[in-house]
């Protein structure tokens, strides 16, 4: 075995549709074919956005596909106490403040409102307020040193990131006391041993702010590779709005898992049509490098041409 660690972190917000499935199915194959270990861990910190249930379907998909894990699950729910000592560093360090702002009162306060897909850049409001960890009702943000981020993604070489411009101070723990995204996603990896990260390129600009963190808390971090999307003939992202594309929908109306992965082994380069087959007969012949460089369009069939976008 590889000392390769990568990971699967579904968040049970919905449901896996034919776009994660396929960042999924690649996070799969290259750690298979490097011998490396998988680990799964669940990110449902999304409070109001965490669906009952749909966990249990997520892994039952996944299971389905033909993608397994090792070892033991993890849940970011019972992490807690991790997620709180690594708030407590960096606000000893000074490289992070509590922020009592309203998102009304950051949009109203911002230079250029709603400059970023993310909103608008956190303008320092609470940055030298010096509130103290108790006060009550704030939010936690990290506080972003200036300058670019740069590092060297495997699949979209080398990548500059200015968090400062994009988004400024970003929250790494919520109001309601649960630790965000940003700074659970970081101590996970760490803690889990991860060193390969392979998801949607969604997240590359994310990687920045985790690689920032990472460093302010002093860790190595893992090699990232950001594959492109599926996307819907108007070119955003695979949603509602281009049909039930959710595998259970697939299943229910009689298609295979094989086909599925037929279509998704041709989206990856990895076969000329879109030829029923199972994943583990992909780990052989599988290289990130015959990744198409481009998103993949999904056109309502999976058995039409594919097209590709970019
Ligand atoms: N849980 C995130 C998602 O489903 C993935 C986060 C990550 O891979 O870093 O979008």
């Amino acid at each position: 075995m590889s000392g390769v660690v990568g990971r699967l972190a579904p968040s049970p917000t919905g449901v896996l549709h034919l776009g994660n499935a396929r960042s999924f199915l690649l996070a799969w194959l290259s750690v298979r074919a490097q011998g490396g270990q998988l680990l799964m861990r669940i990110e449902d910190l999304d409070g109001p956005r965490i669906r009952k249930g749909a966990e249990q379907e997520c892994l039952q998909d996944l299971e389905w596909l033909g993608l397994d894990w090792d070892g033991p699950l993890v849940r970011q729910s019972e992490r807690a106490s991790h997620y709180d000592e690594a708030l407590d560093r960096l606000l000893q360090q000074g490289q992070a403040y509590a922020c009592t702002c309203s998102r009304k009162e950051v949009e109203l306060a911002a230079s250029a409102p709603h400059a970023g897909e993310e909103g608008p850049v956190y303008p320092g409001t609470c940055r030298n307020k010096n509130l103290p960890r108790e006060t009550a009702e704030a939010a936690f943000r990290f506080l972003v040193p200036a300058g670019e981020v740069t590092f060297q993604d495997g699949l979209c070489g080398s990548c500059s990131v200015e968090v400062t411009k994009d988004l400024g101070d970003f929250v790494i723990y919520k109001r309601d006391g649960e630790a965000a995204y940003q700074l659970a996603v970081v101590v996970d990896d760490v803690a889990m041993g991860v060193t390969e990260v392979l998801r949607g390129d969604d997240l590359l600009t994310s990687a920045a702010r985790q690689l920032q963190v990472g460093e302010a808390l002093g860790y190595t971090m893992p090699r990232y590779v950001h594959v492109p999307l599926v996307v819907g003939e108007d070119g955003r992202r695979l949603a509602k709005r281009h049909g039930d594309t959710s595998l259970r929908a697939f299943r229910e109306q009689g298609v295979s898992a094989e086909t599925i992965l037929g279509w998704l082994a041709w989206s990856c380069g990895l076969q000329n049509d879109a030829s029923p087959c199972r994943a583990a007969e992909l780990i052989d012949d599988f290289h990130i490098a015959k990744l198409p460089p481009k998103q993949v369009v999904w056109n309502g069939d999976l058995k039409a041409p594919m097209s590709w976008r970019g």
